[in-house]
């Protein structure tokens, strides 16, 4: 459960902007303060949060373009949102250059060590795979961070300032705090028990020994000094110098207290993570996936995320049905299977090897004609829907997969600036709060990207292409996406999430392309998400707006889930005019804003 941002604490983070004299401060006070929704021109910046928004606005705003303001903004999301993202995670970086009319991709996500095994999250004395806190908790679940490389990658490539002066806000940020919001004091509070195991996570997050009230201002001097190091040495500072001896020896004995501030029933492992791990990390540059849907052309991440092959699948099997005059309910029938369907594929064939022949033929429209066969608009199909034949033709599934579980928590922001280039970059550090290591000294937490590989096969007899490996990437779901229409952008969007970054995703689309909501309607409505299980997990306003019709189509659901995803996007209209939206009231509520607001 999560609070909503009260506008007292909206006003304590913008006054805090003020008072604390971060160059966001113009950005701030040149208009009314950062809501979910803006109007405007010259480029714009939405994230979850005010101050990160307020600081990409301020780089735009000084000549910067759209990768220098999303590494900005990210560098500051690694202060105000410590949980979600941060140097100690990776993520995935979707860039459309406007000049070139391409769109690009970074796959920053994080790498498990030469040393991984298939076998990596079983206990050895047992062989059965550990309880998931156990192996959240611990080294072994912390992978080779991307973020870092991702961003000196970006700025070099795309970027017009030196990486340095895009990290300089963020730590000023730092030095001088912010204001916690319901937020930040709530996501401390679920994560008390990890973070009291560690001095180095409990003197930052639990002053005091408990969760920091709200309005109180947070410093993190360490992280300061970590960003003007990199500052000053470049990344090889973090990923071959004194950075990586810390992370190094921090993964392979974790830094438990001597006298934990609660207590933890589980054993807390170290993993073999070495300096070669991080000397031999290197970003790929897949070309992102590309499908169409109705006149837009769709662009997503390819693997070792999920997100672009799932989402253009599942697309690709709605466009095989007009859904021009469907009622409301018709829509929602048809997403929901296709989603189903798309999941089971992703199960059973997406991971970090998957060959470009299956990921080729998974997002073709021969394949969505293989699968859009077994809707049928009157009748649910009964989940789990077993995975298409990826060799075959016919309307026949190969034999069942099973349905997998889903991460937590991670951020997303969506970037313009007034040359049209377009930023949507989803960064994480898995769970909200990550393994609750911070690397002692340094201000950041580690994360635990790699409990997103399967700790046991789940696809029966088939292969499971999501087992750990030496030097492999877990599968991800992150799905940050950039849509053009007539050849421009039209819409860039993504949310947080785990696995369910899918259907929100696709569920915006859905609700904008077919259902003709507005993008503010569109990210506000309530949401549901089809996973390929039996009972649909939905938001309380998505089953009373839409249960009776759906039920009425043999769905069912399950327990409800307070909120799904918190989305960040922004609609290019035609003259030039933007909408950047947040949202509304999910995660407390996120802060979009242009560079030149419509009056
Ligand atoms: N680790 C998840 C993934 O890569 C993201 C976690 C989240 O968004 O909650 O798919």
């Amino acid at each position: 459960m999560r609070f909503r941002r009260t506008t007292a604490s909206a006003v304590t983070a913008l006054l805090t902007l003020t008072t604390v004299g971060v160059t966001a401060a113009p950005a701030a006070a040149r208009g009314a303060p950062l809501g979910p929704t803006a109007y405007g021109y010259g480029g714009a910046v939405s994230t979850v949060d005010p101050t990160a928004t307020a600081v990409g606005l301020d780089v735009l705003r000084r000549g910067g373009n759209a990768v220098d303001a999303a590494v900005a903004a990210a560098a500051t999301l690694g202060v105000t949102e410590p949980f979600s993202a941060g140097i100690g995670g990776g993520g995935f970086f979707v860039y459309y250059d406007a000049k070139q009319r391409k769109v690009h991709t970074i796959d920053g996500r994080e790498t498990g060590p030469a040393s991984m095994t298939e076998d990596w999250f079983r206990n050895p004395e047992t062989g059965q795979p550990y309880a998931f806190p156990e192996a959240r908790v611990s080294g072994l679940s912390v992978g080779v961070p991307g973020t870092p490389a991702t961003w000196a990658s970006a700025v070099r490539k795309w970027g017009s300032r030196p990486l340095g002066s895009l990290l300089e806000p963020a730590a000023r940020v730092a030095d001088r705090g912010f204001a916690v919001d319901a937020t930040f004091r709530q996501q401390v509070a679920d994560n008390a028990a990890p973070f009291g195991q560690f001095e180095s996570t409990s003197e930052l997050y639990l002053p005091g020994g408990a969760p920091p009230a709200v309005g109180t201002v947070l410093r993190n001097p360490d992280l300061a000094d970590t960003y003007r190091l990199i500052a000053r040495q470049g990344t090889d500072a973090f990923y071959r110098g004194a950075l990586a001896r810390d992370i190094v020896a921090t993964v392979q004995e974790p830094p438990v207290a001597e006298n934990p501030l609660s207590p933890w029933q589980y054993e807390i492992r170290g993993a073999d993570l070495r300096l070669s791990d991080l000397a031999n990390y290197r970003l790929r540059h897949p070309a992102p996936t590309r499908s169409t849907y109705r006149g837009h052309t769709v662009y997503g991440m390819s693997t070792p995320s999920s997100g672009g092959v799932a989402v253009g699948e599942a697309l690709n099997i709605m466009e095989r049905t007009n859904l021009s005059s469907a009622s409301e309910v018709q829509v929602l029938h048809q997403y929901l299977e296709a989603s189903a369907l798309a999941f089971a594929d992703r199960n059973r064939y997406v991971g970090a090897y998957t060959p470009q022949w299956q990921l080729d033929r998974l997002i073709s429209d021969r394949w969505a004609r293989q699968r859009a066969c077994r809707i049928d608009p009157g009748q649910a199909l009964t989940k789990p829907v077993p995975p298409g034949d990826i060799r075959g033709s016919g309307c026949t599934p190969a034999p069942v997969g099973a349905p997998v579980s889903d991460g937590k928590s991670t951020t997303n922001l969506t970037v313009s600036d007034r040359w049209g280039n377009v930023v949507e970059y989803t960064l994480t550090i898995e769970q909200t709060g990550g393994s609750g290591i911070v690397v002692p000294g340094r201000g950041f937490l580690l994360n635990n990207e790699l409990t997103d590989f399967n700790f046991a096969p789940t696809q029966g007899d088939a292969p499971d292409p999501n087992l750990p490996g030496p030097n492999k990437r877990p599968r991800s779901s992150m799905s940050p996406t950039i849509v053009l229409k007539d050849g421009k952008p039209f819409l860039a969007l993504g949310s947080p999430g785990g696995a369910t970054i899918i259907t929100t995703v696709l569920q915006i689309l859905v609700n904008r392309i077919d259902l003709g909501m507005t993008l503010p309607e569109a990210m506000a409505a309530p949401r549901a998400s089809q996973r390929n299980s039996a009972g649909i997990p939905a938001e309380p306003a998505f089953r009373s707006r839409y249960e009776a019709g759906l039920t009425g189509l043999g769905h069912s659901f399950a327990a409800d889930v307070p909120e799904l995803g918190a989305a960040t996007a922004i609609e290019f209209r035609r003259g030039g005019g933007l909408i950047a939206a947040a949202e509304p009231t999910r995660r407390g509520g996120g802060a979009a804003g242009t560079v030149r607001p419509r009056r």
